[in-house]
């Protein structure tokens, strides 16, 4: 019973028993006042959700024309014989009309259900190809079916044959979610992921759990279980093969991720087998010509130390020493590089004073090189930045070991600091020939050695840069180059500065550590 629909029926009645009285007294016969409360009946069917107020609606309105317009008036006796007769046919009338009109009412609503639940596959199908994880692709999925059935739903997708984490969706928050997630439920997804057939609720198997559960499979695999919460309401026919062909979709989606999420792996995969080859083949290679070197000066010192001058032994010596320092560089390098690699890089950061990190640097540059004459341009202002010292000390002694072999002996070479914004700027100019601009791109890449050629013929690997940048972009900053005027390079590199705060100092007035 509906108290709307009620109001409509008697609304329809009155309506039509008033025009009738008013077609009475114009003098109109019976047969259009029958017509009225036929048209009456009809408006019932339209209006009304139930079959049973039309028919109603039909008798009352037999009932009225009997009482109000057939003599005796204002009884419910009929005496003329073809009256019955007519109240029968209206009555036929108004059912079968009412019948109709209920039947078309029906189609209508069911065509529009049909085509809202196609409009959700065709949805689902559209939105699913723009999503790009499993995550997102269980999400929308859950959404699309929750517009379809406006049911509880719970999903669990599959972890190495088993049931993953579980993902509940409620459309319903009347009950509580753990009736979904019990021990039992558990039991019947996990009987329905290793059956691969339909459980729980309304099957065979385990009818008593709170959903009915099916897979998500594509073929035989089996990407995820879901279970949809059926308290006393079956699934329409329609629904379940709409509920089919989504959940087919949704599998299809996550085959398709997992396919992606493969061939990117096997591609990083390779990606570092192909570097690690790299790497061993240019190490090796780079490894062999100081060490002969180093082997071959030492041999020739044990053997015929005492044969030889000064000089040549002071060249001798430095030869060993020049070329055990590369080595040391090239390893400290490689051990940073492959750490990056292996993304373990354990970055210490603490605030420290540019002014000390660059006369480090310089300490070790001037051990090694007499050849170039190194300026530092201090900043005015006491610059600060929180940094891993080691590493970026192992930036600047790069940058300026480059400015060093890639330009001529005597030539100059600065080191600038500045303070801009809220970044320190450190640079590196040389006076060499610079770096051409369609090389500029790729000199920060592993192995990438350009076509300029080292001043004193020493060996070139394609790594200094690649570190810096690894560096420093571990570090949250940039790393650049560009063109110094006249001609050779500026490199500078940007760091987060560091305000120090009185609680960073202890009582002797030095800074904590982090
Ligand atoms: P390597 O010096 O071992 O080749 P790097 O990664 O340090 O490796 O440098 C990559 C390339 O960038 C070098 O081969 C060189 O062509 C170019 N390059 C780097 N620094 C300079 C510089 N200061 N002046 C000119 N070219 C440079």
């Amino acid at each position: 019973m509906n108290a709307r629909d009620i109001a409509s029926t008697v609304e329809v009645l009155l309506c039509a028993t008033g025009i009738c009285l008013l077609f009475d007294r114009l003098g109109f016969s019976a047969s259009n006042i029958i017509m009225v409360y036929i048209v009456g009946v009809l408006f019932t069917a339209i209006l009304t959700n139930w079959q049973g107020y039309s028919i109603l609606s039909s008798i009352v309105s037999v009932l009225l024309f009997n009482f109000f317009f057939i003599e005796p008036r204002y009884t419910l006796l009929a005496f003329e014989k073809e009256y019955p007769l007519t109240f029968f046919v209206m009555l036929l009338v108004a059912f079968i009309a009412s019948s109709l009109t209920v039947k078309l009412k029906k189609h209508a609503r069911e065509a529009a259900q049909a085509a809202y639940r196609m409009q959700i596959l065709f949805d689902t199908n559209r939105l699913l190809e723009r999503v790009k994880n499993q995550t997102e692709i269980v999400a929308l999925t859950a959404k699309q079916l929750g517009k379809l059935l406006n049911r509880n739903l719970i999903i669990y997708l599959c972890q190495n044959g088993e049931l993953g984490k579980v993902n509940v969706f409620m459309a319903d928050d009347s009950v509580p979610v753990d009736i979904y997630t019990s021990e039992y439920e558990k039991k019947a997804a996990s009987w329905v992921l290793h059956n691969n057939k339909h459980g729980g609720a309304t099957t065979d198997h385990m009818p008593d759990a709170k959903c009915m559960y099916l897979t998500i499979r594509v073929n035989e695999i089996v990407y995820g279980v879901i279970g949809i919460a059926i308290e006393k309401t079956r699934l329409e026919d329609f629904e379940e093969s709409v509920l089919l062909s989504i959940l087919g979709e949704c599998a299809f989606a996550l085959e398709n991720e997992q396919t992606r999420r493969e061939k990117e792996e096997a591609t990083a995969l390779a990606i570092k087998e192909q570097l690690r080859a790299n790497l061993l083949r240019s190490i090796s290679h780079d490894l062999r010509t100081p060490l002969t070197s180093i082997s071959g000066n030492a041999s020739n010192l044990i053997s015929n130390g005492e044969e030889l001058d000064q000089k040549t032994k002071v060249k001798l010596y430095t030869d060993i020493y020049d070329n055990s320092m590369w080595l040391i560089n090239l390893v400290e390098n490689l051990l940073a590089v492959t750490k990056i690699e292996e993304g373990k890089m354990n970055i210490r950061m603490a605030p420290e004073l540019i002014e000390d990190v660059l006369n480090e640097a310089l300490h070790h540059m001037q051990r090694m090189n007499q050849n170039h004459e190194i300026h530092v341009e201090y900043s005015d202002e006491l610059l600060m930045a929180k940094m891993d010292a080691k590493l970026i000390i192992q930036v600047i002694i790069n940058l300026i070991e480059n400015a060093t072999k890639y330009t001529p002996d005597g030539s100059q070479i600065w080191i600038m600091s500045k303070k801009q914004a809220d970044r320190i700027l450190i640079s590196v100019k040389d006076e060499g020939q610079g770096i051409p601009d369609d090389e500029k791109e790729y000199i920060f890449d592993m192995f990438y050695t350009g076509v300029q050629k080292i001043a004193d013929g020493r060996r070139s690997v394609g790594f200094g840069l690649f570190l810096c940048k690894s560096i420093i972009e571990a570090h949250g900053g940039t790393i650049t180059v560009s063109d110094n005027h006249p001609h050779g390079s500026i490199f500078t590199f940007s760091l987060e500065a560091y305000q120090p705060r009185m609680e960073d100092y202890n009582v002797n007035g030095e800074l904590y550590d982090e």
